[in-house]
C-alpha cells in the first residue's frame, strides 16, 4: 500500500510535474553558471522563481546546456531501477526499462581500477560525461536565510573522491560565523520561526519534501559527486530524506502536553515547549540524509537550528537550506556552516548561546562533545559507531543469507553506522557461507557512482581507504584469511573492492574497531549462546541481524543481542519511525521517532491553585 502511495507521488513528480521538474532542473544548470559570476557577493538571497517563458529564453541561448540538463534527467530517472540495491531506496524503486542505455555510446574516461565484478566495462563509466549538472560553483555559507561569505575567509576546494578531481569551492565557517549563526538562530526563535504554529510547520515540512522530490536529481548527483556514493544510492537517499520530513511533518500533531486535576486543590497542565538552539553536527557517510534526521525533529519541534556538516561533503545539505528557505521557512531557521569539527565544531558545541546539541559521528568525538556540553549543561543526544553482528544459524535459508550478507557490510561501501561488518556463522555452514560470500563480494558491480548501475562507488578519500586497508592488513597479520578483495586497485579515485576475512577471532583489531569500508569479518560460533557472547563482545550496541529459520530463536536472540536495533531475517535498517540509536558507547537518544521530538522540547509544568487549599501554609 505504502509502496503504492509512493509510486503515485514518484508519478506526480516524474510524470504529471514533470514539465516542472525539467524546468527548475534548468534553472538550477543556468543558476549554477551565475553563481559562478556571483561568488564575491558578500550576501547572496535565496533564488525566486522564474516565470516559464524566461526559462525557455534562458534556454534558447544555451541549446547545449538543455541537452546536457535533459540527459541528466532522463539519466536520473534510470538510478532505482536495481530493485533492491539500496536499503534506503526499495520504497523507491523506479522502473525505467531501456534508460540503463543512456551513456553507451560514450567514450570512457579513464577512472582506472573501477571495475570489478567481472560484468562491467569501462565504457560505463560514460555517464560520467554527461551528467554534470551541479559543479563548478562556489557555496557560502547558509546563515539568516541567506548565502553568507565566511567572515573566516576560508574558501576549501573541495576534490571528486570517485575522480581525484576539483568539484567545487566552499566556503569554511570559522568562530565569527558561528556567532553569527547562533544569533541568526536566537533572532529566529524570539521572532518569526518562534511564531510559526505547529500546523505551519508541518506544512513547511511538507514543502520542503516536495523540493527534494523536484529537485532529485539535482541533489543526487550532488551527493554522489561530492561523497563518491552510488547515484542509485542517492536517488534514494533523497527520497529517504523526504520521507523522514514527511514523517516530521505529520509528527508534529503529536506534541501535545497533560493536563489534569490534581485532587480537589490544584489543576495541573503541562506546556512543551522548543529546547531553544540546537547545534547539529554530522558527518560524511549521509550528508543529506543525516541533514533531514537532525532537520526534521528539530523543525517539528519549533527549534531553529545551526547544521555544521563535515567539511569534506557541505553541499546537498547547502542546498537543502536554500530549498527550505525558498519553501518559506522563516530566516535563521535552518542555518548551515560547514566547518572543521575540532576547532569551530567544538566552539559551536561550547558556545553560550546553544541549548542543545545532537551529534552523529564516531564514539570518539562523541566523548568529546558529551565533555564540552558538561560545562553548560546542554541536553545532548549521541549517533555514533557501530561494530554490527550478523548472526547466521545453520537452518537460515543460505540462499538468501549470502547475497543479503554482502549486501549487509557492502552498502554505502561500508561507510556505515550500521554496517553488518562481523558475520557470525554457526559452524557446520561456515565454509558454505564464505565461499558463497567471496564469491558474491567478486561480483559486486564497483565503479563510477554516476553509472546507475554502480553498487558500491568511492570510498571518501584516499586517506581513508588507507586506513580501511591497514584494517585488512592487521588482520592478515593476526591470522585471518582474506578470501575475496584486500587490495588497493590502481588508478585514480578512493575505491576498494567488497572485502572478506574468513577465521576471524572476535579479539583480533578487525572484528573490534570499526573499519568503515566494505569490510567483513567472518566467525565461527559453536551454537546460540556462543552466538550471543561473540555478538555481545564489542563496546558497541548499535545493530544487529539475525538469520534463522526458527522464529523463536529469532525473538530470543531480539531479547538477548544488545544493540539498539535488531533485524531478523532482513539486511534493511533504518525507517521513519522505527526508534532507531545505539546502546552502549554506540550513543544515546533515538532517531527517526516520536521520542526525537521529545528531545527537542522543555516540558513546563504549570500548578494552577482552585481554591480548596489555603494559600497560607504557615498560618500567619
Ligand atoms: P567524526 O566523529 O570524525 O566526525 C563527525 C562530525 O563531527 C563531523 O562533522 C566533524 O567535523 C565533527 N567533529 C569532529 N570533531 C569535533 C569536535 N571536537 N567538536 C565538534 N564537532 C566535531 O566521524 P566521521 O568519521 O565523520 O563519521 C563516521 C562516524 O559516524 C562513524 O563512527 C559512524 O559509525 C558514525 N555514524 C553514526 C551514525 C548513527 O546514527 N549512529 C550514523 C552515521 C555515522
Amino acid at each position: 500500500m505504502r509502496q503504492q502511495e509512493d509510486r503515485q507521488r514518484e508519478d506526480r513528480v516524474e510524470g504529471g510535474d514533470r514539465g516542472r521538474v525539467v524546468a527548475q532542473e534548468r534553472e538550477h544548470a543556468l543558476d549554477d553558471a551565475e553563481d559562478g559570476e556571483a561568488a564575491g557577493e558578500e550576501e547572496r538571497q535565496p533564488r525566486q522563481p522564474r516565470e516559464e517563458g524566461e526559462h525557455d529564453e534562458h534556454h534558447r541561448e544555451h541549446p547545449q546546456q538543455v541537452a546536457e540538463d535533459r540527459v541528466s534527467v532522463e539519466a536520473g530517472r534510470a538510478e532505482d531501477a536495481e530493485a533492491g540495491q539500496e536499503e534506503l531506496n526499495d520504497d523507491y524503486d523506479e522502473e525505467e526499462p531501456g534508460a540503463a542505455d543512456v551513456g553507451d555510446s560514450e567514450e570512457a574516461l579513464p577512472l582506472a581500477g573501477l571495475v570489478h565484478g567481472g560484468n562491467r566495462t569501462p565504457s560505463a563509466s560514460g555517464y560520467r560525461a554527461r551528467v554534470a549538472i551541479a559543479t563548478g560553483r562556489d557555496y557560502g555559507l547558509f546563515i539568516g536565510g541567506v548565502l553568507a561569505e565566511p567572515a573566516s575567509g576560508e574558501v576549501r576546494e573541495l576534490i571528486e573522491p570517485a575522480s581525484g578531481e576539483p568539484l567545487a569551492r566552499a566556503a569554511m565557517a570559522g568562530p565569527e560565523d558561528v556567532d553569527r549563526a547562533v544569533a541568526a538562530a536566537r533572532a529566529a526563535l524570539d521572532g518569526a520561526w518562534g511564531k510559526t504554529p505547529p500546523a505551519e510547520r508541518s506544512r513547511l515540512l511538507h514543502a520542503l519534501a516536495d523540493a527534494l522530490l523536484a529537485n532529485r536529481s539535482e541533489l543526487a548527483e550532488l551527493e554522489t559527486r561530492n561523497a563518491g556514493k552510488p547515484i542509485a544510492s542517492t536517488r534514494g537517499e533523497v527520497a529517504g530524506t523526504a520521507e523522514v520530513l514527511r514523517y516530521y511533518a505529520g509528527a508534529v500533531s503529536s506534541i501535545e502536553g497533560k493536563a489534569n486535576a490534581y485532587g480537589s486543590s490544584f489543576l495541573f497542565y503541562a506546556l512543551k515547549e522548543p529546547v531553544g538552539v540546537c547545534a547539529q553536527i554530522v558527518p560524511w557517510n549521509y550528508p543529506l540524509l543525516m541533514a533531514g534526521w537532525k532537520l526534521g525533529p528539530a523543525l517539528a519541534a519549533g527549534c531553529p537550528v545551526v547544521l555544521k556538516p563535515d567539511p569534506q561533503t557541505p553541499l546537498t545539505a547547502l542546498r537543502l537550506a536554500e530549498l527550505a528557505a525558498e519553501a518559506g521557512f522563516p530566516a535563521g531557521a535552518i542555518n548551515v556552516i560547514p566547518a572543521e569539527g575540532p576547532t569551530t565544531g567544538a566552539y559551536l558545541v561550547s558556545h553560550p548561546g546553544v541549548d542543545k546539541v545532537a551529534f552523529t559521528g564516531s564514539t570518539r568525538t562523541g566523548a568529546e562533545i558529551m565533555r564540552l556540553c558538561a560545562d553548560g549543561i546542554k541536553r545532548l543526544t549521541l549517533e555514533l559507531g557501530g561494530k554490527s553482528p550478523n548472526v547466521v544459524f545453520a537452518d537460515a535459508s543460505l540462499g538468501e543469507v549470502v547475497p543479503a550478507s554482502t549486501y549487509a557490510f557492502c552498502a554505502g561501501a561500508g561507510q556505515s553506522c550500521e554496517c553488518r561488518s562481523r558475520l557470525l556463522v554457526e559452524k557446520p555452514v561456515y565454509d558454505q557461507v564464505v565461499a558463497g560470500l567471496a564469491d558474491a563480494a567478486g561480483r559486486v558491480k564497483v565503479g563510477d557512482p554516476l553509472d546507475p548501475e554502480t553498487q558500491v562507488g568511492s570510498l571518501i578519500s584516499a586517506r581513508h581507504r588507507e586506513r580501511v586497508h591497514g584494517f585488512v592488513e592487521s588482520g592478515r597479520e593476526e591470522g585471518a584469511e582474506v578470501v575475496s578483495g584486500g587490495e588497493i586497485p590502481p588508478g585514480k579515485g578512493a575505491f576498494y573492492p567488497p572485502t572478506v576475512l574468513a577465521h576471524v577471532d572476535n579479539r583480533m583489531t578487525v572484528a573490534q574497531e570499526e573499519v568503515f569500508g566494505p569490510v567483513v569479518a567472518v566467525i565461527p560460533f559453536e551454537d546460540e549462546d556462543e552466538a550471543v557472547r561473540i555478538a555481545n563482545d564489542t563496546r558497541y550496541g548499535l545493530y544487529a541481524t539475525v538469520w534463522t529459520s526458527d522464529p523463536g530463536r529469532g525473538h530470543r536472540l531480539a531479547q538477548r543481542l544488545k544493540a539498539g536495533q535488531v533485524a531478523i531475517n532482513t539486511p534493511y535498517t533504518t525507517r521513519p519511525g522505527v526508534p532507531f540509536g545505539g546502546y552502549k558507547q554506540s550513543g544515546f537518544g533515538r532517531e527517526l521517532a516520536l521520542e526525537t521530538i521529545e528531545s527537542y522540547l522543555e516540558t513546563k509544568s504549570v500548578l494552577v491553585g482552585i481554591g480548596t487549599k489555603p494559600a497560607n501554609p504557615y498560618g500567619l
